[in-house]
């Protein structure tokens, strides 16, 4: 079962897709990351896009269905977690024809709902590895890292996101409510669509996500 993940800023798809591709072999496409890389390859488009992302506002649909389709074609057969896509409705409308045309069908929508205050905390506590992008929280315990600055995993040195501040956050968090959350009722009528309180523990958000999958049962 492929899996669309659509959520506020900082909820935990991340976290949640790192432990999937870990235990079940899923490959994760993140929207965000794909963008992220395209700014570190310092193009024109790269620089274009990060000034966009710093704002925290909406790249265009056109780049980064590009980039998404690019990603989706290029799948060996694995089964994918959609991390960040579709963030309006034009596309949800887009990838539903993207994925007609490649005959995937074999998908649930997972809604992450998560308050706004404990998603800033999230936010604005992340630091990520700037080499092997392990994701870390100084605001929980059990996410930090073991020693202050550095990856446990790779021993390089940790970064806040460009867009983890008190003021982009709101604006993405804004936006989530204005453009994305409408995205819930198009799935909900397709009976796609999961609902999970993502206000707890990753660990047990991870269990309902199990528990979801192997029920293979698609309801609301
Ligand atoms: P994320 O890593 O999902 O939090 O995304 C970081 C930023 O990348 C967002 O705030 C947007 O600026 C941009 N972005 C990611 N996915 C999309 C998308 N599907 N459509 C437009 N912009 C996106």
């Amino acid at each position: 079962m492929n899996i669309i993940f659509i959520a506020p800023p900082a909820a935990g798809k991340g976290t949640l897709s790192d432990k999937l591709v870990t235990k079940y072999d899923y490959k994760h496409i993140s929207t965000g990351d794909l963008l992220r890389e395209e700014i570190k390859k310092q193009s024109a488009l790269g620089k274009r896009i990060d000034k966009i992302i710093s704002k925290g506002e909406l790249v265009s649909d056109e780049i980064i269905t590009e980039l998404l389709k690019n990603e989706l074609q290029n799948l060996k057969g694995e089964k994918f977690i959609l991390d960040g896509y579709p963030r309006n409705i034009a596309q949800a409308e887009i990838l539903k024809s993207i994925f007609d045309e490649l005959n995937i069908d074999n998908y649930v929508t997972i809604y992450l709902d998560l308050e706004e205050e404990l998603a800033m905390k999230r936010a604005l506590g992340r630091v990520i590895c700037s080499k092997c992008g392990a994701s870390y929280n100084t605001y929980f315990e059990n996410f930090m890292p073991k020693k202050t600055g550095i990856c446990d995993k790779c021993g390089s040195e940790l970064k806040h996101r460009a867009d983890d501040t008190e003021e982009t956050f709101k604006k993405r968090f804004q936006t989530y409510i204005d453009v994305t959350s409408p995205v819930l009722d198009y799935y909900k009528k397709l009976e796609k669509l999961y609902v999970i309180d993502a206000n707890v523990e990753s660990d047990e958000v991870f269990k309902v996500v199990e528990q979801i999958l192997q029920s293979g049962n698609v309801g609301n």
